[in-house]
């Protein structure tokens, strides 16, 4: 019954750490690869990548900005919990 029980929480760690450079589209083509293999199969890291990628749309269509700066990526992290799940 234990459906984490293949999840390696590490390479969660790892890949959300390059999650702000693939939702900006910015990600290796190799990394993107390894990143959307883990994310097949790892209902958590999907979440967090839908809900980043839906806020940072969002935000590009009202603010119509080009980039979104640090600081205000830095409070949406905050705002998704990345921060603490990646302290984990
Ligand atoms: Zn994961």
């Amino acid at each position: 019954m234990d459906t984490k029980k293949r999840h390696e929480h590490k390479n969660c760690r790892q890949l959300l750490g390059s999650l702000s450079e693939y939702v900006d589209g910015e990600l290796d083509e190799e990394l993107c690869g390894v990143l959307e293999q883990h994310l097949d199969g790892c209902e958590d890291c999907r979440i967090v990548v839908d809900t980043l990628r839906k806020t940072v749309y969002l935000y590009h269509e009202s603010a119509k900005a080009e980039d979104i700066p640090s600081d205000i990526r830095k409070r949406l992290y905050k705002s998704l919990n990345i921060e603490d799940y990646l302290g984990k």
